[in-house]
């Protein structure tokens, strides 16, 4: 590809010069980070990006990046989201679950799917304390792995009951 020749951007969906890519990674994986709304949010973490621009690409960043660009429950591209996890139709649903009854007055079938996970999470060599209920073990896994700088790992949770003051494993 020439530097004049237009390349699309799969996270924007736009078409534009490498060299332009290449200035929207720079301004949004500086210290002026966008806001959740802003275009170039989806640039942060952007292995295309960083490539054109001419900075490493950090592989780490790039994961933790994807995971931060989707709905923790649904999985779905959340450009805008609630509490850092869910995408507004998600925590709709979450706040329906949490008053235990949905806006048409009946009971919301979320509660028959929220359940707390026992999941040993370390990120960044660090314990994960609780995360609330979930759906499934995957939100967990991905609520505690988006924050990753350095590293994520999950693993079975013991099967010793938690005495007081030790750290709180479950997601
Ligand atoms: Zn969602």
């Amino acid at each position: 590809m020439s530097d004049l020749e237009l390349m699309t951007c799969t996270r924007r969906s736009l078409r534009l010069l490498p060299a332009a890519c290449g200035r929207l990674y720079i301004s949004a994986n500086g210290k002026d980070e966008p806001a959740p709304w802003e275009g170039r949010a989806a640039c942060r973490g952007c292995a295309i990006g960083a490539r054109n621009a001419g900075r490493p690409v950090e592989r780490l960043a790039e994961a933790a990046g994807e995971l931060q660009r989707i709905c923790t429950r649904c999985h779905a591209p959340a450009p805008r989201q609630i509490q850092g996890r869910w995408c507004v139709s998600c925590y709709n649903r979450h706040l329906e679950a949490l008053k235990g009854v949905n806006a048409k007055g009946g009971r919301p079938q979320l509660l028959d799917r929220l359940h707390r996970v026992r999941v040993a999470a370390m990120v960044d060599r660090r314990r994960v304390p609780a995360a609330g209920p979930v759906v499934d073990v995957l939100e967990a896994m991905i609520a505690a792995a988006r924050k990753a700088k350095n590293g994520a790992a999950f693993g079975a949770a013991p099967t010793v009951a938690w005495g007081r003051g030790q750290q709180e494993l479950c997601l």
